[in-house]
């Protein structure tokens, strides 16, 4: 009963966190829009936390390098289970116009398991939201 409970509150309410692993900025800013009032991706019961502890999805943005490989892993460690990652931009699908820098890993999926993918360079917010609320969707 209770696991059902936290489910039904998860799906209803996940909060998330945005991680920026070494974009540009652009997908980032277009995140902000979608959590703005014109967006209002509030509507959904998403709601924006600022630790890994309190986050049901992460939201990343850009490719993985290779200076913070290992603290993108410690803060994917530190949010609790079931959790769930959301690769934004084609940077964070693929690494895009940093795939094959020196310090460029290349995708999220890299290093973390992946759940959802949102195509863009920057994403479009009303992008983001149909690729949460799908993810939602598919956790029902
Ligand atoms: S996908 Fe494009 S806009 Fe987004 S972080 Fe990468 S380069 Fe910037």
């Amino acid at each position: 009963m209770i696991e059902r409970l936290v489910h039904w509150s998860r799906v209803k309410s996940p909060w998330v966190l945005h991680l920026n692993t070494g974009a540009c900025n652009a997908c980032d800013i277009e995140i902000l829009a979608a959590l703005m009032p014109r967006f209002d991706l509030e509507r959904f019961g998403i709601l924006l936390k600022g630790t890994p502890r309190h986050a049901d999805v992460l939201i990343c943005t850009g490719p993985i390098t290779r200076q913070n490989r290992d603290r993108v892993v410690r803060i994917y460690e530190q949010v609790p289970d079931p959790k769930f990652v959301v690769a934004v931009g084609a940077c964070a699908m693929s690494g895009c116009v940093y795939r094959g820098a020196y310090n460029s890993m290349g995708g999220i999926d890299q290093v973390l398991p992946v759940n959802a993918y949102i195509p863009g360079c920057p994403i479009r917010p009303d992008a983001l939201i149909d690729g949460v609320v799908k993810l939602l969707n598919s956790l029902k």
